[in-house]
């Protein structure tokens, strides 16, 4: 038989959707792949039958569909600030997960290198890989999970062509301040790299954090490649909405690769989710509290198996250490959540560079009965 390439080699399969999978087989609470066991808004669902009934059957304009792209510029522009004309600074994707997947391949020619924070959604180091791009690893350290300004200028110093930076960031919970995004474009200016963003969780940052728009720092709009995604915002995560946000010059060639990648989005969900991009600031409110809540129901549930953890000020994930139960491996305990607690975690040693084994990530984006369940089970946890 042929081989297959050998730069499959180097990266496995996703351990999140794997551990998503397990959870399935074992019948255990899925706090491991990051995604609401609860429907999206009222007004989505509307749209979403109506758009069966009208003509959006067929493929839309590759990079976005009219009518979508034109209500995301005006959402866009109501958060950032920033004017946006739909006809030259959006493609749509599938997802920001294509998104991620066209920013670094019109960023980076094959053998540039892409500089990634470690701990990093286990996408990024894949989408380098793939776009034949070396990862580069700057360390985040916990208990704050913040970078040394040196280290990533001598990161930038090896001649990084890109910075990924995820903000709010999965897996730690960090929202990065004004001041650190500061420090990261004054790096990527003298070095003339792009900064590849990835923003799906703008709208999910708890008081009295705030979320601050990378492109929209004085001076950054030219080398942002925002990617971004519909899917946490308004609950849509198998509606694979996504959308690429730059300047002209990169948008006519991501354009491209988005093209040959995908031809395009699914058209009815995008006629349908202009619902969601009008809905008003009130809904974006309404979202933080939602979370908010569900935050100030899980943690103490947490402190109740008695695990340490750090508080996130963003997303919805927590990286609970682990190291007191004894397992020689993360993935082990991973696998022990799953069959003996009956809750389903992310080993994060997939999310780290270095050597780590001592955090399980778990996430809290479910309805309340589903997270009191959880908090139940977790007790056992005590009993070890
Ligand atoms: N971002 C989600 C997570 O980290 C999952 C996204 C996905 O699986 N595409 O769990």
């Amino acid at each position: 038989m042929p081989q297959t390439a050998t730069r499959l080699s180097v990266f496995t399969e996703s351990v999140i959707r794997g551990m998503s999978r397990l959870a399935t087989r074992h019948g255990a609470i899925n706090l491991a792949q990051g995604f609401p066991d609860f429907d999206p808004p009222e007004e989505l669902l509307a749209a979403l039958e109506r758009a069966t009934r009208g003509p959006h059957h067929q493929y839309a304009v590759t990079w976005g569909a009219p009518r979508f792209r034109q209500a995301l510029a005006r959402k866009i522009t109501r958060f950032t600030g920033m004017p946006v004309d739909p006809d030259q600074h959006l493609v749509v994707t599938c997802g920001s997960t294509e998104a991620m997947m066209v920013a670094m391949m019109t960023a980076c020619n094959p053998g540039d290198k892409v500089i990634v924070f470690s701990p990093f959604y286990e996408n990024y180091a894949a989408d380098a890989i793939l776009s034949g791009a070396e990862p580069i690893y700057v360390p985040l350290r916990p208990p704050h999970f913040d970078f040394d300004p040196a280290e990533l200028a001598r990161a930038f110093a090896r001649g990084a062509k890109a910075i990924v930076v995820c903000n709010p960031s999965n897996p730690t919970g960090k929202v990065f301040t004004r001041a650190e995004l500061l420090t990261i474009l004054e790096l990527a200016e003298r070095h003339d790299a792009f900064v590849i963003t990835d923003e799906p969780y703008e709208h999910i940052v708890y008081a009295p954090g705030e979320h601050v728009y990378f492109a929209a720092l004085p001076g950054a709009a030219e080398r942002t490649i925002t990617c971004n995604s519909l899917s946490k915002t308004y609950s849509i995560t198998g509606w694979r909405l996504g959308y690429v946000h730059a300047a002209p010059e990169v948008i006519a060639q991501a354009r491209k690769v988005h093209d040959f990648l995908t031809v395009g989005a699914a058209a009815p969900l995008q006629e349908a989710a202009v619902a969601g991009l009008e809905l008003p600031d009130s809904y974006y409110a309404g979202l933080r509290d939602l979370y908010t809540a569900k935050r100030d129901l899980f943690l103490p549930a947490l402190r109740a198996m008695g695990l340490p953890f750090s508080e996130p000020a963003g997303a919805y994930y927590v990286l609970v250490d682990i190291s007191s139960l004894g397992f020689p491996r993360d993935l082990d305990a991973a696998e022990w959540f799953v069959r003996e607690i009956g809750v389903a975690g992310v080993p994060g040693s997939s999310f780290f560079r270095e050597p780590e084994n001592r955090y399980l990530r778990f996430h809290f984006a479910k309805r309340a009965e589903t997270l009191q369940a959880a908090g139940e089970r977790l007790l056992k946890v005590r009993s070890r």
